[in-house]
């Protein structure tokens, strides 16, 4: 469906070198879009570049730590120098450090709130005049079950993912009249690198998940393509300021 086609349109995927970010890179490429695989582990992009010119698609690494401003600017002017334009960013990048609240140092909590949402801002404000100089573009901002429950061992992640939410409202408010959409994307319990330290850390997670979700499997990278590819091209053109979770039906049930 040519709704759905993301031939010539170049992409952005932070942390675009695992776990949801790969999938959904792998979504964007197979769709037709050229994409920059963003990260600080060099190797890890290589490997992810390397998949995603073995589909056909142009691709680059480019080294970046998303919590700063600097690197989110070079990101943006990196991208365009290898393929001339930016047409979508995927806010991708996160970590969480999962311990009490009363155990959880500032800079600890400063350290979540900055790579998890205000990384995402930065990273969109770097993007914003190229996306508004071509006449629209698209940012697909990444959320989590956790913009929507509380979790006490999860209280800095869980206030950088709502804020994610709310952040993808304004921006979507703002940017609109510049054709520019912004959505959030609300994935479920997907199995990465992320939640399998969790896995590790937590030995009743696995089993939970399981049982708490009503499709009765953890996700995967490419589940999240789908929703990637649908955001980034024309077919979501009057679709701004959602969330939309992907997540087996967790957040559907009480
Ligand atoms: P991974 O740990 O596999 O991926 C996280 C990615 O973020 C890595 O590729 C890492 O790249 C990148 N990253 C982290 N910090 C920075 C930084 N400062 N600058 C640039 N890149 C950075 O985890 P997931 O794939 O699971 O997570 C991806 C997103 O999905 C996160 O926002 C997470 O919160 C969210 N999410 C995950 C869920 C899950 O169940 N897995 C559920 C809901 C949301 P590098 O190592 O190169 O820095």
């Amino acid at each position: 469906m040519k709704a759905f086609d993301l031939s010539g349109r170049v992409a952005i995927v932070t942390g675009g070198n695992g776990g949801i970010g790969f999938g959904m890179a792998k979504g964007l490429a197979e769709a037709g879009a050229a994409v920059a695989v963003a990260g600080r582990n060099a190797e890890k992009s290589a490997r992810a570049v390397a998949e995603l010119k073995a589909l056909g698609a142009k691709a680059i690494a480019v080294s970046a730590d998303v919590t700063r401003e600097a690197d989110c600017a070079a990101m943006v002017a990196a991208t365009v120098q290898a393929f001339g334009r930016l047409d979508i960013l995927v806010n991708n990048a996160g970590i969480n450090i999962r311990k009490a609240p009363q155990d959880l140092a500032a800079a600890e909590w400063e350290s979540v709130l900055s790579t998890n949402l205000s990384a995402a801002f930065l990273a969109s404000k770097a993007a914003y005049p190229e996306m508004q100089r071509q006449g629209g573009g698209k940012i697909i901002n990444v959320g989590s079950m956790m913009s929507l429950f509380g979790a006490g061992f999860a209280v800095a992640y869980g206030a950088s993912k709502g804020g994610i939410v709310q952040m993808s409202k304004g921006l979507a408010s703002a940017w609109a009249r510049d054709n520019i959409q912004v959505n959030a994307v609300l994935p479920g319990w997907i199995d990465t690198d992320l939640t399998r330290r969790a896995r590790e850390q937590l030995p009743r997670l696995h089993d939970s998940v399981l049982s708490r979700t009503p499709a009765g499997r953890w996700g995967t990278g490419e589940d999240m393509a789908g929703v990637a590819v649908f955001l980034a091209s024309p077919a979501s053109d009057f679709v701004t300021g959602a969330a939309i979770p992907v997540d087996g039906g967790y957040s559907a049930q009480g």
